[in-house]
């Protein structure tokens, strides 16, 4: 493969110019317009299968899957068929249709600790809203969450900790009230010490935990043995609920989730990205006592205008029906391969780096160290993988624009493409 080589970025360039005239930052959700990495973004004009093609003319290999809905790679005609089906007989109604029966009925046959659930129209509408619930059924305040962990926008959520263990967070964004953020608690990942301490503090006080069981926005960060059990072994004795959020995780590490893969029953469980196919989707279920208590069947109200809309369940109904477990082998199988081929350029280099994987979810870190918490990604050669990035999408590969998120191998992808990423790879660590 050739090396040194160079994107074309022209039309990229004057569409991202013209797009800050009116967009913040140009863009309609931060990490799109690469500024941690400080190169232009790619404009996208299409993609197939596993590969997506920009409005310069380049095409790349992708491992960012619209950051992680597509497991079955971009444009697989029985979704896009179904969508077009589906829209010709009217977009939105606001009213009950079938679809999302047999949506939800999918979803619960596929998640054992959800008998009911409730479609929502993203992952932060999905936390927060399974955030209130709690709140509602346990008459307590505070939550418990992660360091480094990512649970979509809601004040609640969007808290950093405060210093030391266990202590009361504090805002990470201008506009979140310090009295919203004093209600959250934030420890590290993979501590069940600190969690404990933060129960012995407030356990009366905590509604929920709130846990990725694969971090997968800090890079990715698989629970160490006994720490998802010792979490739902803490919220059972104190009375609080176990919320697990696999809004990444949820279809694409396991047929059953998650919590299926580690054999863990949550009380509430978050979801969006797979279980969209795509389009706009996020869902929270769980435990029928707890969910009834959502309005109408009970008090606590949460509600959305395009909430169950027929394009997205058809889009996510045909995307979970495609998902056999078959397809969850395949997934293994590929991000196994992928892992063993940069873990070997890695070394082969003498560049430090260590491979975290949870099935298709692969991430390589610029450490040598073990990466099972956010301080120890956050220690990592950052300076790496801003490089790396640029020579990855010189050679043909889009990865997430962030060390702290993993590349999504999906069911489109190739041995042949997952060979070409690893040569992509090598040349990548030779450039550095
Ligand atoms: N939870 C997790 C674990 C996520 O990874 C994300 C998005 N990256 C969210 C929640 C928020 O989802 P959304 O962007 O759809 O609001």
């Amino acid at each position: 493969m050739e090396n040194n080589r160079v994107r074309r970025d022209e039309r990229s360039k004057a569409a991202f110019e013209e797009a800050k005239q009116v967009m913040p930052g140009g863009v309609n959700s931060p990490v799109r317009a690469f500024k941690s990495v400080g190169l232009t973004p790619v404009y996208m004009e299409r993609g197939v299968g596993s590969r997506v093609f920009d409005i310069d003319g380049n095409e790349f290999i992708d491992y960012v899957a619209s950051w992680g809905p597509l497991i079955l790679g971009h444009a697989r005609p029985e979704v896009i068929q179904a969508i077009q089906e589906t829209a010709a007989k009217g977009t939105s109604f606001g009213a009950p249709t079938e679809i999302e029966t047999a949506m939800a009925r999918l979803v619960c046959e596929r998640v054992p600790s959800v008998d009911i659930v409730r479609m929502v129209n993203s992952g932060t509408e999905a936390t927060m809203s399974a955030i209130r619930l709690a709140r509602g059924v346990t008459k307590r305040n505070k939550i418990v969450k992660f360091e480094g962990s990512y649970h979509g926008h809601a004040d609640s959520l969007l808290i950093k900790a405060g210093s030391g263990v266990a202590t009361l967070g504090l805002p990470d964004s201008p506009g979140v009230p310090e009295s919203i953020a004093s209600n959250t608690i934030t420890v590290p990942y993979n501590d069940l010490d600190s969690v404990r301490l933060a129960f012995d503090k407030f356990g009366e006080e905590i509604a929920c935990v709130i846990v990725e069981p694969v971090a997968g926005n800090m890079g990715v960060v698989p629970p160490v043995p006994g720490f998802l059990e010792g979490l739902r072994d803490l919220t059972t004795t104190y009375g609080s609920l176990l919320i697990f959020d696999e809004v990444m995780t949820g279809f694409r590490v396991h047929y059953h989730c998650a919590q299926g893969r580690f054999g863990i029953t949550p009380d509430l469980t978050c979801f969006g990205k797979v279980i969209g196919g795509g389009l706009p989707v996020g869902a929270y279920g769980g435990k029928k006592e707890i969910m009834e208590q959502i309005a109408p069947s009970g008090p606590i109200y949460q509600a959305g205008t395009l909430s169950g809309n027929p394009l997205a369940m058809i889009a996510g109904y045909t995307t979970l029906s495609l998902l056999t477990p078959e397809v969850y082998d395949n997934l293994e199988a590929k991000g196994a391969k992928l892992q063993a081929g940069i873990e070997d350029n890695a070394k082969q280099l003498g560049i430090p780096s260590t491979v975290n994987r949870v099935g298709s979810m692969v991430c390589p870190f610029f450490t040598d160290q073990s990466v099972t918490n956010y301080d120890v990604a956050k220690n990592s050669n950052l300076e790496h993988f801003k490089a790396y990035f640029g020579h990855m999408l010189n050679h043909g590969v889009s990865v997430a624009p962030s060390q702290f998120e993993g590349m999504f191998v999906s069911n489109a992808h190739t041995d042949e493409d997952i060979e070409l990423t690893i040569e992509a790879h090598y040349q990548a660590l030779k450039l550095l």
